[in-house]
């Protein structure tokens, strides 16, 4: 992925700061906004050293800092929360479905859908290690508020059942919808929603679309949606090209998917990794699965207390 070198100034009162290394979890690029009245940042977890950078620029430091917005709930995202509002009092603002997984570890938790306790206690730690704590919103957000900073609230659920973007004059703060690669690993997402989501944006005159991952979006932004929602369902059929007639578990259909199976790593912490890939890898085949299944294209069986997938026609 490019990188983007510095912070640069988008428009005279907001920044962008690139994530820490690509910007990839658990980092993602922030957007800071700054006036004479307040100061504002739009997911905080670029890292702790372009964070610090970007307040010297506008002449501020952490303690200045008034409002916190997450455009939903996932740590490389909110990761930064805690650390934040400890120095400043800064309110923290999130869209209503989110503000459960902020509060409660356990819900958050539970939107990943760990398949074991060992794995849940293993996330638990790496959350922790990456800031996370528990922490009440002092803001719930919907759809169609105007946030400070002018900033009308677009609920676009889909990836996160309470992710937001944030538009005004032409500018969109997407957050992951971010034109790269849709992630939808956890069984909060929802592909259907995802796709109406994208289709709400489309009505948006966007003419510079400001992304927690990859590059800024300036050119061709309709286009560059509809590629977005085609790589979501080029991948459902992918899933059901898989099917058969022949009923298949998850895990076997996850297999086939994504050609790794976590045994085969012989390391210990990269077979950890490896489970937690695969892991992420069976969630997003489900919603695959439950997408078609809402189409009438599959069906689920259950066949010795466990449960598989079959095409229901052949087509
Ligand atoms: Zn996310
Ligand atoms: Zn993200």
């Amino acid at each position: 992925m490019q990188k983007i070198s510095g912070i640069e100034r988008i428009t005279d009162n907001l920044y962008m700061i690139p994530g820490e290394g690509t910007a990839t979890f658990p980092f993602c690029h922030s957007y800071l906004y700054n006036n004479d009245d307040f100061c504002i940042i739009f997911d905080p977890q670029c890292g702790r050293k372009q964070l610090k950078q970007a307040f010297d620029q506008i002449g501020k430091t952490f303690a200045d800092l008034d409002i916190i917005i997450n455009t939903h709930f996932h740590l490389d995202h909110s990761g930064s929360n805690f650390f934040l509002k400890k120095i400043s009092g800064a309110k923290i603002l999130i869209h209503e479905a989110d503000a459960i997984a902020l509060e409660h570890l356990d819900a958050y938790i539970e939107r990943y859908g760990m398949e074991n306790k060992e794995m849940e206690k293993d996330w638990r730690t790496f959350l922790k290690n990456f800031g996370f704590k528990e922490i009440i919103p002092d803001q719930t957000l919907k759809d169609g508020d105007i946030v400070p900073g002018d900033f009308q609230v677009v609920h676009t659920p889909g990836h996160a059942p309470g992710h937001c973007c944030f538009y005004k004059a032409g500018i969109l703060i997407s957050g992951d919808i971010d034109l790269t690669s849709p992630w939808i690993g956890n069984l909060s997402c929802n592909i259907a929603d995802y796709l109406n989501s994208i289709e709400k944006l489309k009505k948006f005159r966007i003419i510079k679309l400001l992304p927690a991952h990859g590059l800024p979006v300036f050119e061709n932004i309709p286009e560059r949606l509809e590629a977005f929602q085609h790589r979501l369902l080029d991948r459902v059929e992918k899933t059901y090209n898989l099917l058969t007639d022949t009923p298949l578990s998850l895990d076997q259909i996850t297999q086939l998917m994504f050609h790794e199976y976590p045994e085969e790593q012989r390391n210990r912490l990269r077979r950890r990794q490896a489970q937690f890939t695969f892991h992420f890898g069976k969630i997003t085949c489900l919603n695959h699965l439950k997408y078609l299944k809402i189409q009438n294209r599959v069906k689920n069986i259950t066949h010795d207390g466990q449960e598989l997938w079959q095409k229901l026609n052949s087509d």
